[in-house]
């Protein structure tokens, strides 16, 4: 072979090879943005429980040993509080939340107390009256902690895991537009808890520079229709949605307009009523989700048969 014969093989063949990478590195590397990389501690893990306390919420976040409580459900379910937390050997709470004073928010908060102390306590209101909310002050009273109101834009850390307050924004903010909405952060993922929410506070942190992108919304008001307004769904844009609310129960939860425009916006949908509690598990990376039963009910079907156009 002539040496110019042998360095035109010579460039055939390393055409051929980067051509061939070119295609390689074509199908490995996906277009547009490239997820940022995680930095994670080894062994880190982050779990939200959301637990079935029937109509009521209660959501209980585990981080790197590190808890948090957000809403307990009605004090009728203060024993399964105490004992799911019994049973997960959760001796003490990093923190504990009740978004506002209703008792089907912070009824069940008492059993957590009953059973682990706290290090920080969290409402939207520092006094309320009524019996539950007396209650609830009662036993953190007997824990020594100090009920405290967070303002918008109050930090939080769990374990690995940071978040924020980021609503409500007005400090005149009144009932479920009163609920404390907080996101948290883990790796990649991100959570958002919405209380009983409803529009006017939607709007209002929407117009706040508060990041709301999320990958799991817990839904607000247990899914009523004047809650997750398609400018929420659209702003959070969440991948999955989880709906906490009772069986049949008598506010016609949830509502199907907004099990619509949850099927509309292409959310992946989970509910207590149908599916009990629901663990989601998150490797800063990807979330996913397992049910106590009925994984494959279907929950964009109004299956409450309270339901009328009258309810909200
Ligand atoms: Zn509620």
């Amino acid at each position: 072979m002539t040496k110019a014969k042998s360095l035109k093989k010579f460039i055939l063949l390393s055409a051929v090879l980067s051509a061939i990478l070119l295609v390689l590195c074509a199908c490995t590397l996906p277009f547009g943005k490239q997820p940022e990389p995680v930095n994670l501690p080894e062994g880190s893990y982050f779990e939200v429980h959301f637990l079935d306390v029937g109509q009521g919420d209660a959501s209980l976040i585990l981080c790197d040993g590190e808890a948090m409580l957000i809403d307990g459900g009605n004090s009728e379910e203060s024993s399964f509080i105490y004992s799911y937390l019994e049973n997960h050997n959760i001796t003490h709470l990093k923190y504990i939340i009740g978004t506002h004073p209703d008792a089907d928010h912070i009824g069940g908060l008492s059993g957590a107390l009953n059973y682990a102390d706290a290090d920080i306590a969290y409402c939207s209101e520092e006094e309320y009256d009524t019996a539950t909310f007396y209650n609830f002050k009662k036993y953190l009273g007997k824990n020594e902690i100090t009920l405290q109101v967070p303002k918008a834009g109050t930090e939080l850390t769990l374990g690995s895991a940071t978040g924020k307050i980021i609503g409500p924004i007005s400090t005149e903010a009144e009932g479920n537009n009163n609920s404390l909405m907080i996101r948290l952060e883990y790796g990649n993922t991100s959570f958002l808890f919405t209380g009983d929410a409803e529009w006017e506070e939607e709007a209002e942190v929407l117009a706040s520079d508060y990041k709301v992108r999320s990958t799991v919304l817990k839904v607000g008001h247990h899914g009523s229709k004047y809650s997750s307004s398609r400018d929420f769904l659209e702003a959070v844009y969440p991948k999955y949605g989880v709906i906490s609310a009772g069986k049949d129960n008598s506010y016609g939860h949830p509502h199907p307009s907004l099990l619509n425009r949850m099927e509309q916006e292409d959310i992946l949908l989970f509910r207590t009523d149908l599916q009990g509690t629901i663990l989601c598990t998150s490797d800063g990376q990807t979330v996913s989700f397992s049910v106590e039963k009925n994984l494959d009910a279907d929950v964009y079907e109004a299956t409450n048969s309270y339901i009328a156009d009258n309810i909200d």
